[in-house]
């Protein structure tokens, strides 16, 4: 039995069908070709192209708007499979589903008519439009500007860090639309800035470790000026409460990549440990090896089942923002921890570009700080310990 054996996942026929579909598009035109796409300049086009043919965009879109409409914890299962084969296509439809969850659970029947089926295909693609040069963690600092002028917005402001903000179409755009307000987050919205509006360019491309192949960029809002239907929901004032809540299926989507990732890891670790001699046998009859590679199994099973326990109570409609951040919390960590375990066991071949194992050891970083960082992470967890909630996720007496 291998440990990804779902007919013990209580996903259904249909669930499991889906995954396949992608753990087999991951085996036929992923991995074979992973170290030359890595090497090439251009974007893969064409396995983006297969994505949308397989409907991976519409994920976490409802049937009704074109998705697939799958529950959360499939969702996560299938994030995990296309990390497992490549973390860069997990983040092209990462912030993409982020931004389809936001519009469906907190937009208006407009907005979800306006945009879930053509972001279910692929035709638009969405990026999330949060941090600034100033305020990352921070959000409630933003200097970001969407003041009222006429029925529209005109929009001031700088978004840096914005991943797939070259290739997106549709920009969810944290703004104040009332900078006096206090305390802040009253004055916080989100606005849907579609890129081609008057004013929105993309500025400067931030060049990073890992990940050449997503575009991560800043976006310029000069006077933007955006449609005041462009408001999430119609309403004011609400946008960090809108975001989040969409923020911790973006935290879920995160744990997911980092366990593909750790999966993706351990197979190469397991695999070399099989091939490589030293002092008469395979490696992996040593037990240090052995007792290595039993530690990042156990891990890696433990991250899994802690992301597919936020993502079903996520789904379930609780309040999840403390699982989801314990997900990402322990599943980014647990990533690095494995990947290193990884280069261990590849002696000074790890080091090497030649092998897997030295990309994956670049990857692995970006969860820990992205989708807000792992102290962050750890702030609100122990906000609603202290508040006393949520003590049936921490088995603690009520
Ligand atoms: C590759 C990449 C892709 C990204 N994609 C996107 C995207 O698509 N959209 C988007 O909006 N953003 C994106 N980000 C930005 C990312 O979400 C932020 O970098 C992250 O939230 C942290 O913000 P910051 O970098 O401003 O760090 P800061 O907020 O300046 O934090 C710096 C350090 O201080 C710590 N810190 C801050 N406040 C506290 C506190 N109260 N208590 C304890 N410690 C604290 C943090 O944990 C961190 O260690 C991306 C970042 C990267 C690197």
């Amino acid at each position: 039995m291998t440990i990804e054996a779902d007919s013990l996942s209580g996903f259904d026929a249909a669930e499991t069908a889906i995954i396949d579909a992608v753990r087999r598009f991951v085996a036929r035109d992923v991995r074979p070709n992973v170290a030359r796409l890595e090497r090439e300049s251009r974007c893969p086009d064409e396995l983006v192209a297969t994505m949308r043919e397989l409907g991976l965009f519409g994920l976490a879109i409802a049937e009704a708007h074109g998705g697939l409409g799958l529950r959360l914890p499939v969702f996560a299962a299938v994030m995990e499979e296309l990390a497992k084969g490549w973390t860069s296509l997990a983040a092209y439809v990462n912030s993409h589903s982020t931004v389809a969850y936001a519009i469906a659970r907190h937009g208006t029947d407009a907005q979800r008519s306006h945009y879930l089926s053509r972001m279910a295909t692929g035709e638009i693609r969405g990026a999330l439009c949060l941090t600034e040069p100033g305020a990352g963690s921070d959000l409630q600092s933003i200097a970001t500007t969407a003041l009222a002028r006429d029925g529209s917005f005109v929009v001031k402001g700088s978004k840096f860090f914005v991943t797939n903000g070259a290739r997106a179409s549709l920009l969810l755009t944290l703004v104040k639309t009332d900078p006096a307000a206090e305390p802040a987050k009253n004055g916080i919205s989100l606005l849907l800035v579609d890129k081609d509006a008057p004013g929105v360019s993309v500025g400067s491309t931030f060049h990073k470790m890992a990940y050449a192949h997503v575009d991560t960029v800043e976006i310029l809002l000069n006077e933007a000026i955006v449609s005041g239907s462009a408001l999430v929901g119609g309403i004011a004032g609400r946008g960090l409460q809108q975001l989040f809540d969409s923020l911790e299926v973006g935290r879920i989507a995160i744990a997911a990549s980092a366990v593909g990732l750790a999966a993706d890891a351990l197979g190469e670790a397991k695999r070399y440990a099989a091939g490589r001699n030293a002092f008469g046998v395979t490696i992996d009859q040593h037990q240090a090896v052995q007792l290595r590679l039993a530690e990042m199994a156990t891990k890696l099973v433990a991250a899994r089942l802690m992301t597919r326990e936020a993502a079903r109570v996520k789904a379930s409609g609780a309040r999840a923002d403390m699982i989801s951040g314990m997900a990402k919390l322990f599943a980014s960590e647990t990533c690095s921890e494995i990947v290193a375990d990884a280069l261990r066991i590849h002696g000074g071949y790890g080091y090497i570009s030649e092998f897997p194992v030295e990309r994956l050891y670049r990857e692995a970083p970006l969860y820990i700080v992205g989708e807000g960082t792992n102290d962050i992470q750890k702030l609100v967890i122990a906000r609603r310990m202290l508040e006393g909630h949520e003590a049936a996720i921490l088995g603690l007496p009520q």
